[in-house]
């Protein structure tokens, strides 16, 4: 908990007060934008529930507390669809796991982080185990896209939801990460201070850095398309695309009157110099539509993003 954003700790505290005066529904929601902390929230949530102590927080020296940091408790079980969809065979194995008596502690815990990707199925086995829920089961679920989950799942669930932070918040935050002043060069990308974070675990923060700069390049006919994207590859073209895309977005967004990064002032002139608004639109509509049909199509992706290029 020591390290936990200081934006999430209301959220947990609220939590843990309910764990101590024994009202704590057995089923938990934490909602909020894609990177704002909701998984590292919940997962401070569920270490809070596994242990044996009666205090409202972890006590990080019981028998569970130790399984949990070394990773290994039996009566803790995720699922995870940040991938994939998350299939009613894996919910059921589950759910089957978790009848059993908790085999350590006295709570067992379910967590299913990016609950949005449960298929029908898959929602509908949740749904059921949390209307006939195992004694001493908690359940802890993780959205940013609560509305589209079941609404029978949502109302039987604590909602907890983390608040953006603001700007000073995120500056402050990131400064205390390993190497964390960096990223405050990509605020054009987004200031989703975990997403900014999983951009550096991924090594990808040259990638979207050298970006606006790259296309100043080309804007100014001293570097062609493929320039930009030397080092583009099918791993990493929704990296390019995002970015991109980010750029134009910004750009909408200062025509109509908003806050322009400082690492976008010299790429808006040229951009709006040469597209004008309305096609500016029509070519971030574009970079959106390749995103979207990566997955789909036959068509060589890395040729798509050269020939939206060669449009600018
Ligand atoms: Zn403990």
């Amino acid at each position: 908990m020591a390290n936990l954003a200081p934006w999430l700790l209301p959220c947990l505290q609220q939590v843990q007060a309910l764990k101590q005066t024994k009202s704590l529904s057995h089923a938990l929601l934490v909602t909020g934008a894609d990177g704002v902390g909701q998984e590292e929230l919940a997962r401070e949530m569920v270490k809070d529930l596994i242990c044996e102590s009666d205090q409202a927080s972890a006590c990080g020296h019981c028998h569970s507390c130790q399984l949990m940091s070394a990773d290994t408790h039996p009566d803790f079980r995720v699922l995870d669809g940040e991938e994939s969809s998350i299939k009613v065979d894996q919910v059921r194995l589950l759910v089957r796991q978790m009848s059993q008596k908790p085999q350590v502690g006295q709570n067992k815990v379910v967590l299913i982080t990016h609950a949005q990707a449960m298929n029908i199925n898959a929602a509908n086995a949740v749904l059921k185990a949390l209307e006939e829920p195992s004694e001493r089961t908690y359940f802890v679920l993780t959205s940013s896209q609560s509305t589209s989950l079941l609404p029978t799942i949502r109302s039987r669930c604590l909602l907890v939801n983390v608040p953006m932070p603001n700007l000073d918040q995120v500056k402050a935050w990131l400064g205390q990460q390993v190497n964390g002043e960096e990223l405050s060069s990509l605020f054009w990308l987004t200031t989703q201070p975990f997403r900014l974070v999983s951009i550096q675990r991924q090594g990808k923060t040259l990638l979207y850095s050298e970006l606006p700069n790259k296309l100043i390049e080309m804007l100014q006919g001293r570097a062609a398309p493929e320039g930009i994207l030397k080092g583009l590859d099918s791993g990493n073209i929704e990296d390019y695309c995002n970015g991109l895309a980010a750029i134009l977005h910004q750009c909408i967004c200062h025509s109509a009157g908003a806050t322009l990064d400082s690492a976008l002032q010299v790429i808006y002139p040229l951009l709006i110099n040469r597209f004008g608004i309305s096609s500016l639109m029509l070519r971030y509509q574009a970079l959106q539509k390749l995103k979207s049909d990566l997955q789909k199509t036959n068509l060589n992706p890395i040729m798509q993003l050269t020939h939206e290029l060669n449009q600018w």
